[in-house]
């Protein structure tokens, strides 16, 4: 039984949910806590009581900390890769990258502990001076996906504690055993108790309480539109109203020029559409590709599907995990149907059986699709891709940016030209050049436009922008 962990201690819940392996479902990997709006309350007070103590600790007290968690994080990230592997249906090994990742963020914020300052100006009057500076903005609520379950937690709790913040942390109820670990590990790290609070449970009501509640300043939201759209609203609607940051969901488009090398645009294409069984607001589930390479990049790409190994996520030689829940497969076939009624043809996509029960399917691919489509508008989140047949570069740019999203976009070509205008022109937070549409750095900005992202981006130092809230302050010398 996994419990929250609220005011610095395992706190019992009333009520629990089994947190099941989607490679197979006979496999239960514990019962864990769900929160109740009291225990949220709790939370909430534990994270107000220990907010003016943490915004006045040692910037070298919150980088130790942090650096801790760092270290133990890396010294552990096979055993938690394989955690994180076993509730999420990730490979192995890209269960260990994410769980490496998480150490890596939180070494980087550690240093940005010690790197943030303020800004001095000349006043517009005399004898005047004004400092800039940035303070805590507070208690964060963070409500995070499952499909990223330790890596997200990571980039939204790291920067916050960086920058003396108090946080409250929902994870997503499919895979919260990744956040259990990380916040147990940053809390043996030596946070002081309250600084960081872990409640789970549903969304509807330990998220929607935590937008409601009076007590927190801030939301941090990964996850869908729809979700998202409610909690922004429901930020400005609360008393208070809160500050509020969403990363949501993506239609990436990923072109394919004439000129491009083909192994580097298939190898891009496979990666970006299929690895992680597709489940990434990154995924490259579009793919314009234009007619004088369209036919060869079709059978290439068939060829290296065909090649790929879908089976336990845990084992060895697997290329791509289950689909994450019953849920998610009922969708992800729901959208293969809707593709063929609209004319578009289906290549894979099919139900697998293995040894172990399990959510397994191959991965999908359309052709013949056109941009008008549901399923080239919205987001499926599954091992499910569709090909786009474009004259020419200028078509390519066009339908690309022809869609509500606007989260990552990429390109293979051996233009620069091309490349040139396609980083200046692609409508998305994020653009790459022969290089899949999904793997950023931890470093450097994250995050999109239009109905992908809502307000400061994440992680790097700009994630200051939303942890921190801004004081001018004029001096006259006495
Ligand atoms: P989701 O929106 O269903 O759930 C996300 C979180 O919101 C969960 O913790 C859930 O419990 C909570 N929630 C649900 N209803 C709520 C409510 N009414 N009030 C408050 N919280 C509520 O998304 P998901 O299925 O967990 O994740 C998949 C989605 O996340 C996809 O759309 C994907 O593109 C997106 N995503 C985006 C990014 C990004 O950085 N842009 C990264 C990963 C995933």
């Amino acid at each position: 039984m996994y419990q929250n962990f609220i005011g610095g201690r395992m706190t019992a819940a009333s009520d629990a949910v089994a947190n099941v392996n989607p490679s197979n479902t006979d496999d239960v990997i514990g019962e864990f806590a769900r929160g109740t709006a009291a225990d949220l309350d709790m939370a909430v007070s534990a994270a107000r009581a220990a907010a003016p103590g943490w915004a006045r600790s040692a910037v070298q007290d919150r980088h130790d900390i942090l650096a801790r968690a760092a270290t133990e994080l890396l010294a552990r990230r096979e055993e938690l890769g394989r955690i994180l592997s076993r509730e999420e249906g990730k490979t192995l090994g890209e269960g260990i990258g994410e769980a490496t990742r998480a150490a890596q963020v939180m070494d980087f914020f550690a240093g940005e502990c010690l790197r943030t300052g303020g800004e001095m100006m000349p006043s517009t009057r005399p004898g005047v001076g004004v400092e800039i500076s940035r303070e805590p903005l507070g208690v964060i609520g963070m409500i995070t996906p499952w499909n990223f379950p330790i890596a997200i937690p990571a980039w939204k709790i790291a920067p916050a504690l960086a920058w003396g913040n108090c946080v409250v942390l929902k994870p997503a109820e499919l895979a919260p055993h990744s956040a259990w670990m990380l916040v147990d590990i940053l809390n043996r790290a030596g946070l002081p108790e309250g600084v960081l609070n872990l409640v789970m449970g549903k969304g509807s009501v330990v998220g929607q309480g935590m937008v409601e509640h009076s007590g927190i300043d801030g939301i941090s939201f990964t996850g869908s539109v729809a979700t998202g759209r409610g909690i922004a609203a429901g930020c400005v609607a609360a008393q208070p109203m809160k500050k509020v940051q969403l990363e949501m969901g993506g239609k990436n488009p990923f072109v394919v020029l004439d000129d491009a090398d083909l192994e580097v645009a298939v190898n891009c294409a496979l990666n970006g559409a299929f690895f992680s069984t597709g489940q990434r607001c990154t995924a490259s589930s579009r793919l314009i590709v234009t007619e004088g390479i369209h036919d060869r990049f079709v059978a290439a790409l068939t060829e290296q599907m065909r090649g790929l190994k879908i089976g336990d996520a845990l084992a060895q030689n697997t290329d791509i995990g289950p689909v994450v829940d019953p849920g998610q497969l009922a969708q992800n076939r729901d959208y293969l149907e809707i593709g063929v009624r609209e004319g578009a043809r289906l290549m894979g996509g099919d139900l697998l059986k293995r040894n172990t029960p399990g959510h397994f399917m191959s991965p999908a691919l359309f052709t013949d699709v056109t941009n008008d489509m549901r399923i080239a508008r919205e987001e499926i989140f599954g091992p499910v891709a569709g090909v786009i047949r474009v004259r020419d570069y200028d078509e390519a740019l066009a339908v690309a940016n022809d869609t509500e999203f606007g989260l990552s976009a990429g390109i293979a070509t051996t233009s620069l030209r091309h490349a040139s205008d396609f980083k200046r022109n692609a409508e998305a937070g994020m653009v790459m050049v022969n290089l899949p549409t999904a793997g950023v750095d931890y470093h450097v900005p994250f995050g999109g436009r239009k109905a992908s992202s809502y307000g400061a981006r994440e992680q790097g130092a700009y994630a200051r922008e939303f942890y921190t809230t801004v004081k001018t302050a004029y001096t006259k010398a006495g």
